[in-house]
């Protein structure tokens, strides 16, 4: 039997969403639906990791800025000044 023939596991899925799976391990998506669904299924959960994680420091950005904006002005003089 040889490498090809045998169902990726789920550490190999991983490796293959990231483009890490060697590519004798990664023809054998060519060959098996079962496996490919599953590779499409993992490299999507990954896709939406890697969206929620490029938009989580610009909303704690985003708070500290208003954070900062919210603090009250010493004076009076600046309402006038927008
Ligand atoms: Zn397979």
């Amino acid at each position: 039997m040889t490498d090809t023939a045998m169902h990726l596991t789920t550490d190999e899925i991983e490796l293959w969403a990231q483009g890490l799976l060697p590519a004798a391990r990664a023809m054998h998506l060519a060959d098996c639906s079962l496996c490919l669904t599953e590779a499409e299924r993992e490299r999507n959960v990954i896709l939406e990791l890697v969206h929620l994680l490029k938009f989580a420091p610009k909303a704690g950005f985003a708070d500290r800025v208003m954070a900062q904006v919210r603090i009250p002005t010493p004076s009076g003089d600046w309402t006038d000044g927008r």
